[in-house]
């Protein structure tokens, strides 16, 4: 081996234990936030795995939405929705995660257009009550400190469900930092087509304004992209031969083209965590 591959190797394993010091370990009080059943599995299922703890809340669990056809027509939500719970109940397991449920109809199973963001502050009024106390209930019992993670979608694909979420979580920023160490991960795969991620980027940079956000990176060995894959097909509902590849799960950030996932961190989080 060459001193210039070692000395980057240094380097990588350096910066790869600089991110674990930022993130801190895992711990069951996390919660990954998502719209839909799948959507941590593919955005942030290698960061769940390697941290082995949490909640994962899915707000809108109720759906009508398969690309599986073996479900027929006319399409049953009850069936549909158990087969998105079981595919949940095995990426859960993988991850050492908990699931936890909202109980809100995704907007298949409302019959509304998903890209339409418009209505999602319509909807964002709809789910707040239920959420936030989802939220803030296991914090009110505990002394707010050490602050745990709140991983939350950036709604990049401008799907309604994604957007109210994430207009929820800005709405009530000020009180969820108090108790919770706030971080928005890049929707999955939505984010791996260059114009939605850089409209979406562009929708949480103005509801964000103030606040100084940097792009945290968490890259995929081939190890960990085999991994990766491996829980993405546990969401076998969901899947077509469009979205099969570790490409459909890796943001298009042209200064990191390899495989990853990625957060946006408030800056002063991130030198908080380091001293
Ligand atoms: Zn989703």
């Amino acid at each position: 081996m060459l001193a210039r591959d070692v000395l980057n190797i240094s380097r990588m394993n350096k910066l790869e234990s600089l991110k674990k010091l930022i993130l801190g370990p895992g711990s069951k009080e996390d919660i990954f936030l998502a719209p839909h059943s799948d959507d941590i599995c593919f955005s942030l299922s290698h960061l769940a795995k390697i941290r082995g703890a949490g909640t994962l809340l899915t707000i809108f669990p109720i759906s009508q939405y398969s690309t599986d056809q073996t479900f027929g027509n006319p399409i049953d939500i009850e069936q549909i929705t158990r087969k998105r719970l079981s595919e949940d109940t095995a990426f859960t397991a993988l991850c050492g995660l908990t699931p936890g449920y909202l109980n809100f109809h995704d907007s298949s199973a409302r019959a509304e257009l998903p890209f339409d963001a418009r209505y999602a502050y319509k909807l964002a009024d709809k789910i707040q009550v239920d959420l936030i106390r989802a939220l803030m209930r296991p914090r009110i019992a505990q002394a707010s400190k050490p602050k745990y993670w709140l991983f939350c979608p950036s709604a990049i694909g401008s799907h309604v469900d994604h957007a109210a979420v994430l207009l929820t979580i800005v709405r009530n920023l000020h009180l969820l930092r108090m108790h919770y160490r706030v971080a928005f991960y890049e929707d999955l795969h939505y984010a791996s087509n260059p114009i939605f991620r850089a409209i979406g980027l562009n929708i949480l940079e103005k509801l964000l304004r103030g606040y100084k956000l940097e792009y945290f990176c968490m890259k995929l060995n081939n190890e960990a992209q085999k991994s990766k894959m491996q829980a993405v097909n546990l969401y076998a509902s969901q899947l077509t031969p469009k979205i099969s590849s570790i490409k459909s799960y890796t943001p298009t950030n042209p200064d990191f083209v390899l495989p990853h996932e990625a957060l946006w961190l408030f800056q002063d989080e991130k030198l908080h965590a380091l001293g």
